[in-house]
């Protein structure tokens, strides 16, 4: 489906790209009791902190750590997903052996897990779970058969050609809305169809070699197999030149279109939108939003162009591809070749319980999370991370009174949003129930389908309702945190509630340099170049004096010029306007935190503690945070279309405009990361 999540469009910030499988062994014995909540072992001290505080900081870790080969990358992220990850394993193999009443949640996510180890029936399966869907594609004759087939699916309705999420309307915040956005794309955005550089050359040579493989796996000759593979890329590439590129799709305005599903058949009337939607379920809604009317005006010109085998080869490529992780062995090999090893530098697949646990905290999230929460979340670490939350409020409050650049009518609008955001910390008020999905215990596949069935229903039955505002986007034992700018929220799931992130018994320092930097980093995104454009209803509509917005966009203009000028491996340059929302979320957090830090008892003091004062541990509880490591084809990938930029920067950037690092470190001219005070950007 292309199903998007909401995560990934305009208007929704998360603190980083979710981390990946880990490497780790099944060791789930517990851990000793943490005295050391810094690794100064892993710094690099020959290195001046005003040059290069992230190798200040992380040197000596980096120059050491080796990426499992399982991995595209490895950090303090990766490190404490692994860690859930086992914690998670433990609670899917206790619920897997017990005897669970049918139905009970243990049932389902044990048995969920229970099938997707049963190696010996998916291998003996090979891809027969998707014949009765391929038959259905071979029987189709026209492109209307092609619509037809996409909109019927229950699992993935629109399949990969249609994409499409359902989520609040920016401009009426309380109402849920489908938006159909830009899709089509099997490679991670337009530019890998059209650059000409070596890599990306090879990258799609191999592409076709994968898509090749995936079709002599099902018994079609290897010469036959290319020409459909070359027809693929054909299409993929006529589609991607209509998309648009990552950063501009960071411009909610340029982003919305509200259209009557009646205008809409008219203008793309070969996608015959009205029989669409009835088809797919929704034949009482008459309106629709469209992130990118550009894709499917191009869609609705190229379908009845293309050969209706063409398309099929296209339908029959993707639904392999989609679901390769489900089936046997070869089918797996190929994708993992291909998408692990190819695009990001992977060099073996993660063990089979990483990506089965994986797969059940994706597809029935709320019943593995409610078990994992009561297990490894207590209370009293939802207490803890409010006051921190609230502490940051204030600091945030202060600071918005004081700004000299913003007229206080801004401000009193600024000051409304800021007092009532809504705090969500560890999991969910209410879990969400998945009584429609009879999971069994020997079919994997089955198992999966179902549970996607069950998540576009969910999405179906919210289109033109109320938004729930108690509704969560990521699953309690997620390492990560998102801000929400339309629902006016911040929200930090348990998983990244602890250690490096946040641990009960290290120092203020510490906990806000780690948690407390995040904490503000997401606040500040509900004030980014996208997140200001909300007012405090979610609602999309500028709030701002003229004079405000413009001098707020001399003030980021600057942030994008810091960062366009950072390059990594070969000259890839950092995109300044693709970051700039996260690396101000990153400049704000670092702001607010310390702040809100030196209102703390160890703040004010003097004492060192380790060799480092108070401040000093404040800025490497930050960096250690930070530290990653990333294979170079994954770095590739990840700075065309993640908006965050690379670590190294995350930790240099914030700090070249921060004050009371240079004070913290002595930074003097003629060190690298130095800015006259004139010079630093200062925006919240
Ligand atoms: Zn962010």
């Amino acid at each position: 489906m292309r199903h998007t999540s909401r995560l990934l469009v305009a208007g929704l910030s998360a603190l980083a790209l979710t981390a990946c499988h880990k490497n780790t062994d099944a060791d789930t014995s517990s851990a000793p009791e943490r005295t050391v909540f810094f690794d100064k072992s892993g710094m690099d001290t020959t290195v001046r902190p005003g040059n290069d505080f992230f190798t200040y900081a992380n040197g000596t870790w980096v120059k050491n750590t080796k990426i499992p080969d399982d991995q595209t990358g490895w950090g303090s992220f990766n490190t404490l997903y692994d860690e859930n990850l086992k914690k998670t394993k433990v609670i899917l193999e206790k619920a897997a052996a017990a005897d669970a009443k049918a139905g009970s949640v243990e049932q389902k996510v044990g048995d969920f897990y229970a099938s997707g180890m049963d190696t010996a029936r998916i291998e003996s399966l090979g891809y027969e779970p998707l014949k009765p869907e391929l038959a259905k594609i071979k029987a189709l004759t026209d492109y209307k058969g092609v619509l037809n087939y996409l909109a019927t699916s229950k699992s993935d309705p629109g399949g990969r050609l249609i994409g499409f999420y359902v989520g609040a309307d920016d401009r009426q915040s309380s109402t849920n809305r489908i938006n159909f956005v830009q899709a089509g794309l099997s490679l991670p955005e337009k530019e890998y169809y059209t650059k000409t550089d070596s890599a990306t050359v090879a990258v799609r040579k191999a592409f076709v070699t994968y898509i090749a493989k995936l079709f002599t796996l099902t018994g079609i000759d290897p010469t036959s197999a290319k020409t459909k593979a070359d027809g693929i890329l054909a299409f993929e590439t006529m589609l991607a030149r209509s998309h648009k590129a990552p950063a501009d799709l960071r411009d909610p305005v340029a982003n919305y279109h509200k259209l009557a599903v009646a205008d809409l058949t008219r203008q793309q009337p070969n996608l015959d939108w009205r029989t669409l939607l009835n088809t797919m379920g929704l034949s009482k809604i008459d309106s629709v939003l469209m992130g990118q009317p550009e894709y499917y005006l191009a869609l609705n010109k190229s379908l009845p162009t293309a050969s209706v085998d063409e398309l099929k080869d296209y339908l029959t490529f993707t639904l392999i591809d989609g679901n390769a992780g489900l089936l046997s062995k070869p089918f797996r090999e190929a994708s993992f070749a291909f998408k692990g090893k190819t695009l990001n530098g992977q060099l073996k697949e993660p063990e089979r319980w990483k990506r089965v646990a994986d797969a059940v905290d994706g597809y029935l999230g709320d019943a593995l999370g409610q078990l994992w929460v009561k297990q490894y979340f207590p209370p009293e670490a939802k207490e803890r991370m409010l006051t921190l939350v609230d502490n940051l409020q204030k600091v945030y409050r202060e600071r918005i009174d004081k700004l000299d650049w913003m007229a206080p009518e801004t401000k009193k609008v600024a000051l409304v949003k800021l007092d009532k955001f809504l705090k969500k910390i560890g999991y969910p008020d209410k879990w969400k129930e998945y009584t429609d999905v009879n999971v069994k215990r020997d079919d994997y596949f089955g198992n999966v389908q179902q549970a996607r069935a069950h998540h576009v229903k969910e999405d179906f039955d919210k289109v033109n309702q109320p938004v729930d505002r108690a509704d969560w986007m990521m699953t309690a034992p997620t390492v990560n945190a998102y801000a929400n700018p339309s629902n006016n929220e911040v929200v930090f799931p348990a998983g990244i509630l602890q250690f490096p992130f946040f641990d009960k018994d290290a120092d203020d320092a510490i906990n806000y340099g780690a948690i407390g930097m995040v904490i503000g980093h997401e606040m500040t995104h509900l004030f980014d170049d996208q997140g200001r454009q909300y007012d405090q209803n979610g609602n999309l509509r500028d709030w701002w004096t003229k004079q405000d917005g413009e001098r707020f966009s001399t003030k980021t203009q600057a942030v994008v010029k810091q960062y366009d000028g950072y390059s990594i491996l070969n000259n890839m340059h950092v995109n300044g306007r693709l970051t700039l929302g996260e690396n101000l979320a990153d400049l704000g957090g670092i702001t607010l935190a310390y702040q809100a830090f030196k209102l703390t008892k160890e703040g004010q003091s003097n004492q060192k503690i380790d060799g480092f004062t108070p401040d000093q541990r404040f800025f490497l509880g930050f960096a250690q945070v930070w530290r990653i490591k990333v294979r170079d084809e994954a770095e590739r990938v990840r700075i065309t279309t993640d908006p965050h930029s690379p670590a190294k920067f995350r930790v240099n950037g914030p700090l070249a405009n921060f004050e009371p690092f240079y004070k913290a470190f002595n930074v003097q001219p003629g060190d690298k990361l130095y800015k006259p005070e004139v010079d630093q950007a200062k925006v919240w």
